[in-house]
């Protein structure tokens, strides 16, 4: 009976063009994939510096395993932490200049810690309404009030901070949102905390590795830091391995250490991880190049696509959406690229809100300029 229920759930998804389901790739992450033994251009992966399968990473994660073993055996707190994981703390901390920095196994962990450690019942925690899911998570796990504001809606921020009197007030955001490509507005963010005397939680997934000098991220882009923003950064995204970091002042994070529970019961992530990362530390340091690669492929981009029926959301990252609003003509469109060769994926409800399905196309520093226009030629075809 209950199996039956569980189908005519899955039915109904699938008749609305909701279902979810996985390819298997044959191939490592790149612009070039192969799926179900076909070769596919692709422009969906996070892999923005095209880190994921360089050969030094690879080397130094294979030195890595050969040193240190291949799992960690144990949580950070027992016997799980090792002198990689304590070198890329402080590597990271130093990187994007706060005091201290706190490893978790993924972004989606670091933002369920992290939030449930900072606030609980009695403090009220404000985000904004396209923040990804793994914050919108956090807040429901942390069981503080959510106050959720309308994107970018620096307004209605104000007037819900002003009409919050007790309790801790922790701000939430997306730097660099994971389905728009738009930046927050960090400035104006931070202004509010300090008015209000609240704090800044800062995702910068897609931020870290790849704005601002030396890829330092979204603060660095902005040229603005305080000990009120806490920062998290992810590291299977532009830093091309897996994991995830927060960065804030000392106290901030031995609070993580001791209260954030997705930090403390859980294995440790692999040594030979951190090892690699070391070495992604350094190429997104001296990547610039990479960035400016990639900047160049976001205004190619940008250009070709103008004159299509649908809307190119406005973004200068390497996220560019297409807006397509029904969810069966985003598949469709989807499968019509695969069918030349072209891998993007539609985003449906409720990863987006209801009528926004979307061709989420993503650039990496590993596309050439010869990638984009066949991806800007096909997309023309389909337009016709
Ligand atoms: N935050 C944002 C904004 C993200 O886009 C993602 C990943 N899609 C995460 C957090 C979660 O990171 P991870 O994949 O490392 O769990």
């Amino acid at each position: 009976m209950i199996f039956h229920q569980l189908q005519h759930e899955l039915d109904e998804r699938a008749t609305q063009g909701l279902l979810r389901q996985r390819r298997t790739l044959d191939s490592p992450q790149s612009p070039h994939i192969v799926v179900d033994g076909k070769p596919y251009l692709a422009f969906c992966s996070n892999d923005y510096l095209g880190l994921a399968s360089h050969p030094q990473l690879i080397a130094a994660l294979q030195q890595g395993a050969q040193a240190w073993g291949v799992g960690a055996g144990a949580a950070h707190l027992v016997s799980g932490h090792f002198e990689p994981h304590r070198q890329l703390e402080m590597q990271l901390a130093a990187f994007v200049g706060k005091p201290a920095a706190l490893l978790f196994s993924t972004g989606y962990m670091a933002n369920l810690g992290v939030v449930q450690a900072l606030v609980g019942k009695g403090d009220a925690v404000f985000a904004d309404k396209l923040n990804h899911s793994s914050l919108n998570d956090a807040m429901l796990l942390a069981r503080a009030e959510v106050r959720r504001y309308r994107h970018g809606d620096m307004q209605q921020l104000a007037q819900m901070l002003e009409r919050t009197q007790s309790g801790r007030k922790l701000i939430i955001t997306d730097a660099v949102f994971s389905m728009d490509g738009d930046l927050a507005p960090l400035p104006d963010l931070l202004a509010l905390c300090e008015r209000h005397d609240a704090w800044l939680l800062l995702d910068d997934a897609h931020g870290f590795g790849v704005l601002g000098a030396q890829g330092r991220g979204s603060l660095a882009q902005y040229g603005i830091d305080s000990a009120r923003i806490v920062l998290m950064g992810t590291l299977g995204k532009a830093a091309g391995v897996s994991g995830a970091f927060i960065a804030a002042e000392q106290v901030v994070i031995d609070t993580l250490v001791n209260h954030a529970r997705s930090y403390v019961y859980t294995t440790a992530t692999p040594p030979a991880l951190s090892a690699a990362l070391l070495q992604s530390l350094q190429l997104i340091e001296q990547g610039d190049a990479l960035r400016e690669h990639l900047q160049g492929l976001v205004a190619q981009l940008r250009k070709g696509l103008g004159g299509l029926p649908w809307l190119l959301m406005p973004s200068d990252t390497a996220i560019q959406p297409l807006l397509i609003g029904d969810n069966q003509r985003a598949l469709g469109l989807s499968e019509g690229l695969r069918d030349r060769g072209i891998w993007v994926a539609a985003i449906r409800p409720p990863t987006v809100p209801q009528g926004t399905a979307r061709l989420r196309i993503t650039l990496s520093a590993a596309h050439t300029a010869d990638d984009v226009e066949r991806l800007i030629g096909a997309l023309h075809e389909l337009a016709c």
